[in-house]
Order: structure tokens, then C-alpha cells, then sequence
């Protein structure tokens, strides 16, 4: 955002109606100045405001979707050189190379690598979301392809340099939004129509960023705005650089030819598949937008979707669970009642040892702006006068015959100052360590 949240304001309607969701004009437009809200939230913004806070609200890296629906893959929007400065935004497509040399049942293995590798971590569904299809000079054979993941749910790229095959493919597949691969000097005025007629996003291909730079250029002219970019360069050492030099251009001197998102091939980099994984986790961490890896097994997958998890979580933002109770093994008005924090991590130990426990039981996890049990009680937000409102408003007392709380032994300060808080209430107790609830939780009589 180039404006301040006071040059904003003075834009907007100051009526203060509050239909963005913001109490005031003010708050929004210190929202929006800070990337925490969107424009189109405010109704009633006049249209020459709007184009003039458009401009001036853009990110200075495009932003935008390939492929739709839940496998849509948001790339771009990144607004930081470093993720503890804020965070990084979108994290980057994780795509598997399939070509028309390979036989039916590779390709059918390589689809459903896609649809099995999949993983629940902190309550978050991690795997891969693309297919790269890429031309090698089977023309029947490739459009078969394109047909056949048009029918599937992952995101599509279409790799070929043929004008001529790229339309046929964007026949069978453009409602699902794929990326055209890609735009070079020599077909750049025929893939540019193509993008401009089908409305799919665009990766543009240089030989070096001078290069990437002069063709973008070229392609904003002709009205394309959605592009990814691709440097060309398959050296580890040359690629990574440019994955630097793109970003700074386009944060720090506001570069625009180069201000769109990156595609990598760490498959074109090596043939050692443990390279390759390596590679790409070097990409993760700086800065691209789409990896085009040469297979998937879980082994390199899971790896790189945990470490994408872990750099692409806000770093100022512990990650939480929704306040609320959590019935377990199925309860019943006699089950223990347990109350916890709300850090995501606390949580699924929590959950998770009793459920392995096999005692049927009520988790009532509570608010603490994701801090976990220790630092809550620390920062008094953990604290006897904070459970015990929270305990009598939860509902739990309409599920459960019996009046028996259980806090963590981490928490055990606030035992005299809940029961005040809670007068009829017996609180126990609970074990420090998460692992030892299974043999708590087995001696429970309500
Ligand atoms: Fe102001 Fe628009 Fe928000 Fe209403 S919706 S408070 S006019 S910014």
C-alpha cells in the first residue's frame, strides 16, 4: 500500500455507517493501509475513489488464482522480503510434471499421487494441488491428457510452446482456469492473444530477467495482467538468485515488469530425487510462486507441504483452535469435564491423549489469543476470574449431571480462585503432561 491510512481516509465516505465491518471510516482506511482489509468491503465508495485506492492498494507482487474451486492455487500478493517482517501470503502451488511419452498407468499413478498424498496436521489438510502437463510432441496423446485432468480437481498447467496445441488444450480445459506455459519471444504475440481470449493466467518465459522483463512489458500492452514469471535459469545457484533479485525489484524499487509471482522447475535441476526435494525446499523459502516437481511420493511431499505450512504461517499470529466444547469418544452427562487453552498445539496433544485414553470426555478450550496454558496463566488471561465466566457461559452445564472440572496441572494456581468463581463446582487438578491423561482420565468417577 503506497498511501497512508490518513490519505485513505480523506477518500473515503466518512459516514461511518459501519457496513465494511469496521466501526468507523478511520479504522478502516488504518485497515486497509495495513493489507487488513479489502477495498470492495466499503459499498458505498465512490467509483473514482475506488480506481484512484486500487491503484494505490495494489500489492506490489500480482495477485491472482489458477485453477478454481478448493484445488485453486492463490499465487502472488507477497508484500515482505522476509516473513518475520510480517508474513508471506500465499504459499507456493506444489505441482507434478505428467507427459505424453509417459504410459496410461504412470499417468493414472501420477494423478492419484495428487489425490491420495494428503495429510492432517494441527487441524489443517496439507497436499499438493497441481498437475503440470507438459507437450512432448504427441499432439493426440497430450490433449487426451489435458481432457483427462480437466475432469479432476487439481489445478491445471499446460506446458507446450505451440500455439496451435495451446488452443486445443484451452478448448477442453479453460473453465478451470489453467496456466499457460509458455509465453517466449518467439510466440509471445500468439500466447498473449490466447491469454487475452481465454482469460487464463500467463507464464511468461525469458532467457535471463532482462529478458522476462521486456516481454511482461510487452504482454501489460496487450491487456494481459495475470503472469507468472520464469527466468529460465536451471543452475540451483542462478535460479535461486533470481528468485532474490525478482523480489526486491518488485518491493523495493517497484519494478513492475517484474512484479508478478515466480514458477520454478526444480525437476529440470537434477535427476537425484532427493536433490530435487531439497531444491524445492530452497524455492519454498525464497520465493516462488508454483514448484513443478518430476514425481510425488510421500517421502518428498509430506516434507515440503510441513515445511510450506511452517514458513507460510503468520509469524505474529499463534495458530488457534475455535473456542467451544469438544466432546471426545463420544460422552455422555456422566463424562469428565477437562478445560484447556485455545494454542492450536496444546489442543491436538490434548485431544489426541484422550482419545487414546478411550475415556469418553468434554474438552472445553477457551480463548487465550493462542497462547498456551503457562503463558496464559502469565499473561492473567488464564486465570480464575477468566475460566470461571468462561465455564458458566459455555453451555457444558446442560450436558453433564455432575459439577467436576478438571484444569491443567500447569494451571493449578488458579484452583482457589475458581472455586470462588465457580461455587458448587469441584475443580481438580489434572496432570501436567498431556501424556499422562490416558491413566488420569481411567480412574475418573463423576
Ligand atoms: Fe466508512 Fe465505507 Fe466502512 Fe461505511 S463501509 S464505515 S462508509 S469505510
Amino acid at each position: 500500500m503506497g498511501l497512508t491510512g490518513i490519505q485513505i481516509f480523506k477518500l473515503l465516505p466518512k459516514t461511518n455507517c459501519g457496513e465494511c465491518g469496521f466501526p468507523t471510516c478511520l479504522a478502516f482506511a488504518m485497515a486497509l493501509a495495513a493489507a487488513k482489509a479489502e477495498l470492495e468491503k466499503c459499498p458505498t465508495l465512490p467509483d473514482a475513489a475506488k480506481e484512484q485506492l486500487s491503484e494505490a492498494s495494489a500489492p506490489p507482487i500480482r495477485q491472482f488464482t489458477i485453477g478454481t474451486g478448493e484445488y485453486g492455487v492463490k499465487v502472488g500478493g507477497e508484500t515482505v522480503m522476509f516473513r518475520h517482517e510480517k508474513t508471506f501470503f500465499n504459499k507456493p502451488g506444489l505441482a507434478v510434471l505428467i507427459t505424453d511419452a509417459m504410459d496410461d498407468a504412470e499417468v493414472e499413478r501420477r494423478f492419484s499421487k495428487v489425490a491420495e498424498l494428503q495429510y492432517e496436521r494441527v487441524g489443517l489438510n496439507l497436499r499438493p494441488e497441481m498437475v503440470a502437463l507438459k507437450d512432448g510432441g504427441n499432439k493426440d496423446r497430450y490433449l487426451n491428457l489435458v481432457k483427462k485432468a480437466a475432469s479432476r480437481d487439481p489445478a491445471i498447467i499446460l506446458m507446450s510452446y505451440d500455439a496451435g496445441v495451446m488452443k486445443e488444450a484451452l478448448d477442453s480445459a479453460a473453465a478451470k482456469k489453467p496456466l499457460i506455459y509458455a509465453a517466449t519471444r518467439e510466440n509471445v504475440d500468439a500466447f498473449g492473444a490466447l491469454a487475452k481470449e481465454s482469460a487464463c493466467p500467463l507464464a511468461v518465459k525469458g532467457q535471463g530477467l532482462e529478458e522476462v522483463a521486456a516481454l511482461t512489458e510487452k504482454l501489460t500492452g496487450m491487456g494481459i495482467k495475470d503472469m507468472i514469471l520464469d527466468s529460465a535459469s536451471r543452475g540451483v545457484k542462478e535460479s535461486f538468485a533470481d528468485q532474490i533479485i525478482i523480489r526486491r525489484a518488485a518491493l523495493q524499487s517497484r519494478f513492475k515488469p517484474l512484479g508478478f509471482p515466480t514458477i520454478t522447475f526444480p525437476c529440470e535441476m537434477t535427476d537425484n530425487i532427493m536433490k530435487e526435494t531439497l531444491i524445492a525446499s530452497l524455492h519454498i523459502a525464497k520465493y516462488a510462486g508454483i514448484i513443478v516437481l518430476s514425481d510425488f511420493e510421500g517421502e518428498n511431499v509430506f516434507p515440503l507441504l510441513l515445511q510450506r505450512l511452517n514458513i507460510y504461517t503468520d509469524p505474529q499470529r499463534p495458530m488457534t483452535t475455535t473456542q467451544g466444547i469438544y466432546p471426545i469418544n463420544n460422552p455422555d452427562t456422566n463424562s469428565p469435564v477437562l478445560v484447556t487453552c485455545n494454542f492450536s498445539l496444546t489442543y491436538f496433544i490434548v485431544s489426541g491423549e484422550i482419545e487414546n485414553s478411550r475415556v469418553p470426555a468434554w474438552l472445553l478450550v477457551m480463548d487465550t489469543e493462542g497462547l498456551s496454558v503457562m503463558t496464559a496463566w502469565a499473561a492473567g488471561k488464564f486465570v480464575g476470574d477468566a475460566v470461571g465466566p468462561f465455564i458458566k457461559k459455555s453451555g457444558i452445564e446442560e450436558k453433564v449431571t455432575h459439577k467436576k472440572l478438571i484444569i491443567p496441572g500447569y494451571a493449578a494456581a488458579i484452583l482457589g480462585d475458581l472455586e470462588e468463581e465457580l461455587p458448587g463446582w469441584e475443580i481438580m487438578i489434572g496432570p501436567r503432561e498431556a501424556g499422562h491423561l490416558p491413566g488420569y482420565l481411567k480412574l475418573w468417577k463423576s
